[in-house]
């Protein structure tokens, strides 16, 4: 689709007033001062959007999520991290089929898209018809799968990899497959360089539809270097699980971990100088009780840092807005400092910085060139009014319900909150039905 967005206020590279975006199929083409954009697109072919009394900026990319887990959302709450897995997530997980986690993506997808977010990441266990992605093209969101590999099925893993990467990567513009080791406590060693070994291949054969990375955990746990060493029997040299990893050669500019809160100085140097990309999930760290990541500190080392919510089960929304505000005010908090990740700063790891961390180069801006992934957002509200700064107004004041009409690789998929190509109140119903019968089945099962 063509469309011509009018008289916004555009958050470019810089912020244009009374701006027009024009989009041509899927990339933004031109942007600037709409009367100058009304000079050189006089022809017909756009299908105009009256951005008066809006900020058109570009779509908010989770960087790290589970979305499938919107079934599990406020199931289990309130419990360390290992009882939190192993006594309510992993059992309820198991009872989950295929269709139950397309069902519980589609939710994940349509909550996505109301809260400005047009790029998901989204690591989960992989079905070849019904996961994620697959929900998430019913509603046009762009997806990042990440493939969950374990060492408790190595074979399994490769299979699923290989598999997703035939069958999902590039699939209609809006997919990528990564390849998701799931943590160094529950991937061996062996598993690591396979799944590197994997990552290059596939990258120089499936490259053109979209680089492929590695996107994974490391680091939330502050025990992990001892958890991985005695799983393992392996050297963890300096305490390091980064010179760990980099001594079996799977670090590289695609790799992208989560969290990396319990980061030694070992870890920042080796991590930055090997060009690896961090995702920070401040609202589930801080629910679950593993700390907080030092965010500022990864930029002094010149790391690109990105945003995510975690799953809905830790988090428990998926609202990078909320996440947004948190970051920033997270590092003011602790180290005494309120110039630490200011809205500029925060609003970019949303954005620009979050589209690098999956390996994107041409998206998280409103730029000619890049995909038309671009959210309007609703100004004429009591909570952003007056409005003297953009970005401290994203950050700071705005809240996912201001968020009026999304694209997506240039297509209409919000409409002033109305989310096409689906029914939202069924898929509730849905979604609320099958969450209790799982449940259901666990009690009478245990
Ligand atoms: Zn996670």
């Amino acid at each position: 689709m063509n469309i011509i967005i009018e008289d916004g206020i555009i958050v470019s590279e810089e912020i244009i007033h009374r701006g027009s975006v024009v989009i041509e199929d899927n990339r933004i083409i031109d942007v600037g001062p709409s009367e100058e954009i009304r000079r050189k697109y006089s022809a017909s072919g756009y299908v105009k959007i009256d951005a008066r009394d809006k900020i058109v900026s570009p779509g908010f990319i989770n960087a790290h999520t589970h979305i499938a887990m919107t079934l599990l959302r406020g199931y289990a709450d309130d419990l360390h991290l290992q009882e939190w897995l192993e006594k309510w997530i992993w059992p309820y997980e198991a009872k989950m089929t295929d269709r139950d986690i397309e069902l519980g993506a589609l939710l994940g997808s349509v909550e996505s898209l109301l809260n400005g977010v047009t790029t998901v990441c989204s690591m989960y266990h992989y079905h070849k018809e019904h996961n994620e992605a697959s929900a998430s093209l019913q509603v046009g969101l762009r997806m990042v799968m990440g493939v969950a590999m374990f060492s408790w099925d190595v074979e399994g893993s490769i299979k699923n990899v290989e598999d997703a990467l035939n069958r999902w990567h590039g699939r209609e513009g809006l997919v990528k497959v990564s390849l998701s080791p799931h943590a160094p406590y529950t991937v061996s060693p062996e598993l690591w360089v396979e799944a590197e070994r994997i990552r290059r291949e596939a990258d120089e054969r499936l490259g053109s539809k979209g680089s492929v990375v590695i996107t994974t955990h490391i680091l939330e746990d502050w025990r992990e270097p001892e958890i991985v060493k005695n799983q393992f029997k392996v050297d963890i040299p300096s305490g390091s699980i980064y010179l760990y990893l980099d001594k079996l050669g799977v670090l590289s500019p695609s790799f992208t971990a989560a969290h990396s809160i319990h980061m030694n100085e070992v870890d920042y140097e080796v991590a930055s100088r090997r060009g690896v990309k961090i995702v920070h999930n401040p609202v589930a760290n801080l629910k679950l009780g593993m700390g907080v990541a030092n965010v500022p500190k990864m930029h002094e080392y010149g790391m690109t840092v990105g945003l995510g919510t975690d799953g809905p089960a830790s988090n428990n929304t998926l609202d990078l807005i909320e996440t947004m505000k948190y970051a920033s005010l997270l590092p003011k908090g602790l180290y005494r400092d309120p110039t630490l990740l200011n809205a500029k700063k925060v609003f970019e790891m949303a954005t620009v910085d979050g589209a690098k961390t999956l390996g994107y180069g041409d998206l998280g801006l409103i730029k000619p060139g890049y995909l038309a992934d671009i959210i309007i957002i609703d100004r004429k509200r009591v909570n952003l009014t007056p409005l003297y700064d953009v970005y401290s107004h994203t950050v700071y004041a705005m809240r996912a319900s201001d968020v009026h009409t999304v694209i997506v690789n240039g297509d209409l998929v919000v409409e002033d909150r109305a989310v096409k190509g689906v029914d939202v109140l069924d898929l509730m119903r849905r979604v609320e039905k099958r969450a209790f019968e799982i449940r259901e089945g666990l009690e009478t099962s245990g």
